[in-house]
């Protein structure tokens, strides 16, 4: 089939549908098309936040996103924050319930999100072209699109096809990257983010199953790069859990060394917690070491700490001295990992990198080459922590490029 359209937009994501139905109602006369190469859109939209949507937050401050150069994203989302979010979903019947700063959809269902965008694409006369993968673009006064069956003519373009993560099913095909990188766009390297870590396995493998909160920090030799306190899961493979999720970012981003450290107090000081370990031994002194935690700890974990401070488990609470309580006290605030790698990006939330925002302009997302191309959402390098991050500069971007590019024609 051959289409004709005022705006193509390449990818009916997150950033793809807010970016028509955007520019579809600055401009009703406009044709809109959004091309998707899966057979519905808002596949990876229907995933997220495990099927609940964390769709935004209520801070979306700076420092909770990441690229290059950061500073990029800022026009955008003083542009189009938290209430413009907010007003945009409210206007298509979708209410927002915050969980902390973390925002859902009141349904609590990702598909209700996923509808409510169907619906307002159907209402305006956006139009939507399923099952269509572009594979190539023309740049020039206006913009020849390729797949396998279709011929795309459009006056202008927006590239909303997200990156890597979560793999094919959800349309994380990556080709759109690397065709824009072989055309000669400047690009960042691309790498999983929000993703599991691997560890040396010796003592994670022992903990399998087990979650704690605890403050985890990773670090790159003995510099803390980040911290972040909640959940932790312990896995056969290394770690995993909120926390980790939070943290995992930079260690994907070089081959540096890095480990995990996980304070299992993060409320007790180290004086405290020597203290504390001290009189616990003292209170406990007939117990071995099998059973010195039981009560405080998760059992499992008090024995895989001690052992691997190197104690053996059948040994007396009597026979510990001072420095080996102080040791116990230093692992329990301490207890650190070696960094192998990460799950990968089938695995992954997010892809850090991407398109360098060096090619384009901040205040209207508009390529400084080509005239009347737009790159959005994840495609571009910028990324978010997890917790409504990703999904608002989706939106932001998306909302930012429609407004541009109708004021353009
Ligand atoms: C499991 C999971 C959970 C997540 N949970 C959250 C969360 O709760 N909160 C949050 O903020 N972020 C979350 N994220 C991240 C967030 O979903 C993404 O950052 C966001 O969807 C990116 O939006 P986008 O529009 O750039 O790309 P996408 O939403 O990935 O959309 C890209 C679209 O383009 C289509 N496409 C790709 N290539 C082509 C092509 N060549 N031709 C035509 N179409 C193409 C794809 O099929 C897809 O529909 C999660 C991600 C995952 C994987």
């Amino acid at each position: 089939m051959n289409y004709t359209a005022d705006i193509a937009i390449v990818g009916g994501g997150a950033s793809g549908l807010v970016a028509a139905i955007t520019a579809k109602r600055l401009n009703p006369n406009l044709s809109v098309y959004i091309f998707e190469a899966l057979d519905r859109v808002g596949k990876k939209l229907i995933t997220t936040g495990n099927g609940r949507c964390n769709i935004t937050n209520l801070k979306l401050d700076l420092n909770r996103f990441h690229g290059q150069d950061v500073a990029f994203c800022q026009h955008a989302l003083s542009r189009f924050g938290y209430e413009e979010i907010k007003n945009f979903f409210y206007s298509i019947g979708v209410d927002f319930i915050a969980e902390g700063d973390k925002v859902f959809p009141s349904s609590l269902q990702a598909s209700s999100v996923v509808d409510a965008l169907r619906f307002e694409c159907e209402r305006i006369g956006v139009n939507t072209v399923l099952n269509c993968k572009i594979e190539d673009i023309a740049f020039g006064k206006e913009y020849v699109l390729h797949s396998c069956n279709d011929t795309v003519y459009a006056k202008k373009l927006i590239l909303a096809t997200g990156l890597l993560s979560g793999g094919d099913k959800i349309g994380s095909f990556g080709n759109i990257f690397r065709f824009l990188k072989s055309s000669g766009f400047k690009t960042v390297k691309v790498s999983p983010s929000i993703v599991q870590l691997k560890t040396e396995t010796d003592f994670v493998r022992q903990l399998k199953g087990i979650k704690v909160d605890a403050k985890a920090t990773l670090f790159c030799g003995n510099k803390a790069v980040c911290e972040y306190t909640d959940e932790v899961l312990f896995c056969d493979y290394g770690l995993s859990g909120p926390a980790i999720l939070q943290i995992s970012r930079q260690s994907g981003r070089d081959d540096k060394e890095y480990f995990v450290s996980l304070d299992l107090y993060p409320e007790t000081n180290i004086e405290e917690l020597i203290l504390k370990i001290k009189d616990r031994a003292k209170l406990l002194s007939i117990r071995t070491l099998e059973d010195f935690f039981v009560g405080s700890l998760n059992k499992r974990l008090g024995q895989v700490v001690l052992k691997y401070c190197g104690y053996k488990l059948s040994d007396s609470v009597m026979a510990l001295n001072d420095d080996d309580l102080a040791k116990i006290a230093n692992t329990l605030k301490n207890f650190k990992f070696k960094v192998l790698s990460n799950t990968g990006f089938l695995n992954s939330q997010v892809s850090a990198g991407g398109i360098a925002t060096l090619e384009f302009s901040n205040t209207t997302l508009m390529s400084k080459r080509y005239k009347g191309l737009f790159v959005v959402g994840e495609l571009l390098d910028i990324d978010g922590d997890c917790g409504g991050f990703n999904l608002s500069w989706a939106f932001a971007s998306g909302m930012l490029a429609a407004e541009s590019v109708v004021k353009q024609l």
